[in-house]
């Protein structure tokens, strides 16, 4: 399916921060929309606001949306920031030109002007308003000054704000694609900034110029942008630009229902790839906070929510974070892959703490097979590859419990004496079984008396994976070194 004009949709982060869920959750939107109607996406960086915004952050953001999937058609590459794509540049810092020539014809045609009232000044009318109950719009004494009259001030070096002159009183009405129809009658704003003094544009002078010059056709983005919309509608009417169509999504709240913060816990992408969340059921969790597909379907695919993304199912009502439901959600992604590719996504999580193995494939089948069931993220996976690798095994108060037990010894010596005469670098699970059933036999021992202490001397803790199911996939050596490491426990305490 297409609409005409040919749909074209932008995300816009300001890179002062990492990529927030709220930010992917809009960059989403768009996608899905571009993908869904046959459209492009288009990535552009606002980073006017130069005291917060930084180069780090702008790669940061931009790895961060390529790990989620979410290619964009035009905008700036996401390692060497080169923009791709007829309408660049994409970054706002290298559109100053652009923005100054706009301002310039405003203020020639008389619809902005240059503004002197002093920061102080501007505090005292609103102080003023305040009093006398008016609306704190700024009041201007510039406002009918000639261009002559302004620039003449200018070149005695003083700077001045170029201000929009909003018109006279009447009403502008869009219809939103999630909320419905909204007025805003014009005197909600008062005379507002384009260019500040040192000639910086401001957000909605940019964000209206470049959706009108980037030729963009729908505007999904946060509710907090609602209230922007009237004065990119007035640059729009003023300027002659066909208005694009808005969408403003919903809220999305903490448990506690508060605005999504980092009081809540992690909010940013990057958070999230690092504790083992899929970019797929991070995607698919976000999709649904504030979208729901028609057939009620909950876990999804990218290519699922494409074909089932449309905007009538948007919904205006807050959305809540329940982190216990991206858990589940990333499970249930995860498991749902091939044990070869959990194998493959968990490989730089273990990388990154250095566990290497030597097992092959059918190794990795098998270790994968054993623990999936108790992986719902990759870091959860990265707990329990480490009781397979060569490192120290953490003892528990209750693995030092077992080992007190006074027949644990024996069980423990017979075990590793046992290993020692093993052929092979694993054992089999009947070789297990077999060595189980001899230090029953030799220590004279049953049920928990026999398995926490051997449980306890493979993985530090009397409760875990079964041990059939573990000590196939551990070398022997590993095995031996563990059971040394228990006993020297015991000689010590
Ligand atoms: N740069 C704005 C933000 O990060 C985007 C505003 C918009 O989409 O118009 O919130």
């Amino acid at each position: 399916m297409s609409l005409s004009p040919p749909v074209r949709v932008r995300f816009a982060p300001s890179p002062t921060g990492y990529l927030h869920v709220g930010g992917a959750r809009t960059a989403l939107y768009n996608y899905l929309f571009a993908k869904r109607y046959g459209g492009k996406f288009i990535l552009r960086v606002e980073d006017t606001d130069t005291e917060r915004s930084s180069e780090e952050f702008i790669r940061m953001q931009l790895a961060d949306l390529k790990w989620l999937g979410l290619d964009w058609d035009e905008g700036p590459d996401f390692e060497t920031l080169k923009d791709s794509g007829e309408y660049g540049p994409y970054r706002q810092s290298q559109r100053q030109d652009i923005y100054k020539k706009y301002a310039e014809k405003l203020i020639e045609s008389g619809q902005a002007y240059y503004c002197f009232l002093t920061d102080a000044e501007i505090d005292e009318q609103r102080q003023r308003a305040q009093r006398e109950g008016r609306p704190p719009h700024v009041d201007s004494p510039y406002r009918d000054w000639t261009l002559e009259k302004a620039k003449e001030r200018m070149s005695n070096g003083e700077t001045a704000v170029v201000r929009f002159k909003v018109g006279e009183k009447k009403d502008y009405t869009f219809k939103d694609l999630v909320r419905g129809e909204v007025v805003f009658p014009s005197d909600m704003v008062g005379d507002f900034v384009l260019l500040r003094s040192s000639g910086m544009p401001v957000y909605n002078f940019c964000c209206a110029i470049d959706d009108a010059l980037m030729k963009i056709t729908h505007v999904f983005r946060a509710e907090e942008h609602l209230s922007n919309t009237l004065r990119q509608m007035m640059i729009y009417e003023t300027l002659g630009f066909t208005l694009p169509e808005f969408g403003h999504m919903s809220i999305i709240l903490g448990s506690d229902k508060q605005k999504l913060s980092k009081r809540h816990g992690a909010t940013s992408c990057n958070e999230y790839k690092e504790r083992g969340f899929l970019p797929e059921a991070l995607l698919n969790f976000v999709a649904l906070l504030g979208w729901s597909s028609p057939d009620g379907e909950e876990v999804m695919s990218v290519d699922q929510l494409t074909s089932k993304f449309a905007v009538d199912r948007l919904n205006s009502s807050p959305a809540v974070f329940d982190e216990a439901k991206l858990l589940w959600m990333n499970a249930t992604h995860l498991r749902a892959l091939p044990n070869a590719k959990i194998f493959e996504r968990l490989k730089p999580y273990l990388d990154a703490q250095g566990l290497k193995f030597t097992g092959g494939p059918e190794w990795q089948n098998q270790a994968i097979e054993t623990f999936k069931s108790s992986m719902q993220t990759l870091q959860d996976g990265v707990g329990l590859f480490t009781h397979l690798s060569e490192t120290p095994i953490q003892m528990t108060d209750e693995g030092r419990e077992a080992l007190a037990w006074p027949t644990s010894r024996k069980v423990l010596e017979v075990w590793k004496a046992g290993l020692e005469n093993l052929p092979g670098e694993f054992l089999t699970e009947a070789e297990f079984m077999e060595l189980q059933n001899t230090v029953k036999e030799k220590a004279e021992v049953k049920g928990k008396q026999l398995f926490q202490p051997i449980r306890v001397a493979v993985i530090g803790s009397p409760h875990g994976t079964e041990l059939k199911l573990l000590i196939p996939l551990l070398q022997k050596h590993i095995l031996i070194d563990r059971a040394e490491q228990a006993l020297a426990n015991m000689s010590s305490q």
